[in-house]
């Protein structure tokens, strides 16, 4: 008896089984964040102005959030600059109008339908706000309300310079302490402004702008988009950074019209860059209530990114968003990503991320990597992927595949991924298809068993790879979509 055939086919199984479990592994990884590292002066000082300043409510209007406001600025003050308080008197009125606005922003031009329908829930956020908040608010019993940004510019000495600005809202929602959303950004922009806050010799303008009232229909962003309308000119590159969980790695999902330089730019600058270019389309679709700043700078024609965390969003707008369930790899992130964006301006002109640029597709393919690409080259692998799915069956029945039903079963396996791939992410069937172009070749060799064999492991394992993250996600985001 002949025992060595089995042993062989039980190695190559488990290695096949190795391989594809690896592939789910590597697609996990590839949307966490990147390992802190502790020691860095930078990260410790980021933790602890987050544990000193992520206490209490900081609803806008409160005093917890002129606190905030105050302990941001001596920050500021120490480190040698002088930041703008940019203040802005809103009514009753003015509030219910730019609630309005945002559901109008938030919800154009998308066809698709929503999960839940957002008018109903604006319509109960307003009632909400008027029945829960107004009576004891002091915007009631003063009849207006402060809303305070505070800007500070680093300023280039060249006349020709472009600009970038960093974006968050100190503000929180009125059931937490927003750690996560968004005092940990606060923290980490203060410390990319810390590193630069002497520097006399930028390549370019560096703003930091810290909005307030981003939880209640982005007042503070309607207000300094309003009055700071001439800076879309001068900032070639808006960052906004958000929170709607508390760990995983920040991902930009989000970006203005015409996005490839940007994300280009994105990919190649940031450790761990996560992005994708369906997420926009997901956020409006499933977290119909949901809205930041961002909505705001776009309308308004800043170019930008908007970056947020998603993986545990059970703490979102909790009073468990707190400084002790934060995660330390997650603070890091956003600080690692702040700090290369800024080396990045210090250094290089940025007129090229502000348009006219192509529509971007991309996604994240193996940890610390992005595929990145236009649409238009993306069509053209498209229309190739569906060449190479329409050769390789024309194969399969020239040379009598189509006998085994094994095999039959696992074609239409791939052409039923092929279709979720298209829906989702039309480029991932570019790589998914690679293989079976070189198998639909090979068919008429002799060879082609054992490289059919290869082949099916190695689409299974890109597959998984690119499919592992968006699945991963979406899992992660359940109970808000649904
Ligand atoms: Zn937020």
């Amino acid at each position: 008896m002949n025992t060595k055939k089995p042993v062989k086919t039980l190695l190559i199984a488990l290695l096949i089984v190795f391989l594809l479990v690896c592939s789910v592994v590597l697609g996990i990884i590839s949307i966490s964040p990147p390992t802190a590292d502790e020691a860095s002066p930078s990260f410790i000082r980021m933790m602890t102005n987050i544990e000193k300043l992520a206490t209490g409510v900081r609803f806008v209007g409160t005093e917890e959030v002129a606190a905030a406001r105050d302990e941001i600025i001596a920050e500021i003050e120490a480190m040698g600059l002088a930041p703008i308080v940019h203040r802005t008197v809103f009514t009753p009125e003015d509030i219910h109008e730019a609630s309005a606005e945002i559901h109008l922003l938030h919800n154009e031009s998308y066809w698709f339908p929503q999960l839940k329908p957002f008018d109903e829930k604006w319509e109960n956020m307003w009632e909400e706000f008027n029945a829960d908040i107004f009576p004891e608010h002091p915007l009631i019993l003063q009849g207006y309300m402060n809303v305070d940004n505070i800007l500070v510019t680093l300023k280039s000495p060249y006349n020709e310079s472009g600009g970038m600005m960093f974006v968050t809202h100190y503000d929180s929602e009125q059931t937490t302490p927003g750690a996560a959303d968004s005092m940990l950004s606060v923290a980490a922009m203060l410390e990319a402004l810390r590193l630069y806050a002497n520097h006399d010799n930028l390549a370019n303008d560096i703003h930091f702008l810290f909005t307030s009232g981003e939880e209640l229909f982005a007042l503070g962003a309607w207000a300094f988009s309003e009055d700071f309308q001439y800076l879309t000119d001068e900032i070639d590159i808006l960052l906004n950074f958000e929170a709607i969980g508390n760990s995983g790695g920040v991902i930009n999902f989000q970006t203005s019209e015409t996005s490839y330089d940007m994300i280009r730019f994105f990919s190649k600058t940031a450790p761990r860059p996560i992005g994708f270019h369906w997420g926009d389309w997901l956020y409006r679709v499933a977290i119909t209530d949901s809205f930041t700043d961002f909505t705001v700078f776009r309308e308004y024609g800043f170019q930008g990114m908007n970056f947020a965390i998603l993986e545990g969003n059970e703490f979102y707008h909790t009073p468990d968003d707190n400084f002790e369930n934060l995660n330390k790899n997650t603070a890091w992130h956003y600080l690692a990503i702040m700090m290369a964006m800024i080396d990045y301006a210090a250094e290089n002109p940025l007129h090229h991320l502000q348009g006219p640029s192509a529509d971007a597709i991309f996604f994240p393919f193996l940890p610390g990597f992005m595929v990145v690409m236009t649409t238009t080259a993306a069509s053209i692998l498209i229309g190739l992927a569906f060449a190479t799915a329409i050769a390789f069956l024309i194969c399969c029945f020239l040379t009598k595949i189509q006998k085994s039903r094994f095999i039959q079963v696992l074609l239409l396996l791939m052409l039923i991924m092929t279709a979720f791939t298209l829906m989702f992410a039309s480029v991932f069937s570019y790589l998914f298809w690679i293989p079976m172009l070189l198998v639909s070749i090979s068919a008429f060799t002799k060879k082609w068993k054992s490289l059919y064999l290869c082949t099916i492991t190695l689409s299974g394992a890109i597959t998984l790879l690119l499919w592992t993250p968006p699945v991963y996600m979406i899992f992660a985001l359940s109970h808000i979509i649904f």
